[in-house]
């Protein structure tokens, strides 16, 4: 079996949910659906919550008023009468719910994280009877399940954590007859509730954890995340002229993309996924029949360059020097201190005998960091600078890459070379101002030249 799950912008408004329809109706194998809140809604449930905390009782059902009109709206992508009568009845049954709520609410003027989950939670059960509805409307026999019934948490409102056995025997003995029925169960993704009954959310994006969770417990073939881009780029659309759809990525090549800010998927909410050895593979629901990027445990070592490469802009770099000219015995950690009591995280290290240089991109304390290492170091620190990185396993195994990533930033001044542990990727500190060229030399060399490194990127489509 396998789950597909649909983000926010795959079940915006009836065109999005036709779509939907149509890629769930074409597949062939048994599968779970799972989806999100129509894109805008969680942060317009959350903006309720304020309201009714703020005591606008009136905002705030007006608010509840606008998500309603919303989602009726939705109905109208049922065409069978009776059918999109009753979408339109367990509608309005939620948001009559949602709106005493929040009436109650907004009188005490008090909204616990408690409740602010059992709000947040509507967007997921709303969304989820408009695309169980839309299934059966295009012919598919359907079933809507309740998250709360099926994921079991615990009691950190805001960002629950699964209880994962309990979970999974649910998913065995709820979800698994349907699936061999023929039947295709759709749930909301972000809710669950604790053992006791109350509703939770596993934090914002949450969707994509409850997919893996799912897929983990029912131990399908394939998680699918339909979303609205083709997958995961060799690079930046806003550095790069033509970044390319990288066909496969290991979970950890995906984790370091992800800490450049690639935003398609956060690697650690796949990670129960990932880790029984499930391929997720994310896919445009605008564009169904491309490949898109599939995330495995780890990929073969036999393919070409690096899988991608990543920037991150606006940096500052503080070079820090012994001032007894070799680096006593606890110097690393004295520095290091420093940074610890600034709450600053150190982006790249690098250190020779005599001096350590590190970036950061807070620089709110950077002031009281100078002055501090001042009391025993000599400190020089610059800012405008950008890290510069090429991510891919292949980078370990073969030697040469590392040398080809160098070559083709020749003629740039590095501040900064540095090949962690893991050797999973190369990076390199340099002037903010270079960073664009750097991305474009690196981006030709590797993802564009002919035969370039015969990369995975090469057998992608734009
Ligand atoms: N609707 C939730 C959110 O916007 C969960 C999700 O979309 O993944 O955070
Ligand atoms: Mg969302």
């Amino acid at each position: 079996m396998i789950v597909m799950k649909f983000g926010g912008t795959s079940v915006m408004d009836v065109e999005a949910v036709g779509r939907l329809a149509r890629i769930v109706s074409r597949e062939r194998r048994p599968r779970l659906v799972v989806v999100s809140a129509l894109s805008g809604v969680t942060d317009a449930l959350l903006d309720v919550a304020r309201l009714a905390e703020a005591g606008d009782g009136a905002g705030a059902r007006q608010a509840v008023r606008d998500l309603h009109r919303r989602h009726e709206g939705m109905a109208a992508i049922v065409r069978a009468t009776p059918r999109r009568a009753s979408l339109l009845a367990a509608t309005d049954a939620l948001f009559d719910e949602l709106e005493a709520i929040v009436r109650a609410l907004a009188v005490v003027e008090e909204v616990s994280p408690r409740s602010s989950d059992a709000i947040a939670a509507f967007g997921e059960l709303a969304s989820s009877r408009v695309v169980a509805a839309a299934l059966e409307d295009a012919g598919l026999p359907s079933r809507w399940l309740d998250p709360r019934a099926l994921l079991v948490t615990d009691a950190q409102h805001g960002a629950a954590v699964p209880d994962r056995e309990t979970t999974d025997e649910r998913l065995r003995s709820q979800v698994r007859p349907l699936l061999a029925e023929g039947l295709v169960p759709v749930v909301g993704g972000f809710v669950g509730a604790t053992a006791g009954g109350l509703t939770t959310t596993l934090g914002r994006g949450g969707s994509d954890y409850s997919a893996a969770l799912f897929g983990a417990g029912l131990e399908a073939d394939e998680i699918q995340i339909w979303t609205d881009v083709d997958g995961m780029l060799t690079a930046d659309p806003r550095m790069v002229a033509e970044p390319r759809v990288v066909p496969c990525l290991s979970f950890d090549e995906a984790s370091e993309l992800a800490y450049f800010g690639a935003r398609v998927l956060h690697p650690s909410t796949i990670l129960p996924a990932v880790g029984r050895g499930i391929p997720v593979r994310i896919l445009n629901s605008h564009r169904p029949e491309a490949p898109g990027t599939l995330v495995t445990r780890s990929v073969g070592e036999g393919e070409g360059g690096p899988a991608a490469i990543a920037c991150k802009r606006g940096l500052t770099r503080i070079d820090i020097a012994s001032s007894r000219m070799l680096m006593a015995y606890g110097f690393l950690r004295r520095v290091f201190e420093v940074f610890e009591r600034f709450r600053t995280p150190v982006d790249v290290v690098t250190t020779s005998e005599v001096s350590v240089s590190v970036t950061i991109d807070d620089r709110r304390g950077l002031d009281g960091i100078v002055a501090e290492l001042s009391a025993f170091a000599d400190v020089a620190s610059e800012d405008g600078m950008a890290i510069v990185c090429a991510v891919g396993e292949r980078l370990r195994t073969d030697a040469r890459l590392a040398t080809r990533v160098l070559g083709a930033l020749e003629g740039l001044p590095l501040a900064m070379v540095s090949q962690g542990g893991s050797r999973k990727n190369i990076t390199v500190v340099l002037r903010d101002a270079d960073a664009p060229a750097a991305m474009e030399r690196l981006h030709r060399r590797f993802f564009e030249s002919e035969g370039a490194s015969a990369g995975r990127a090469a057998l992608a489509i734009a």
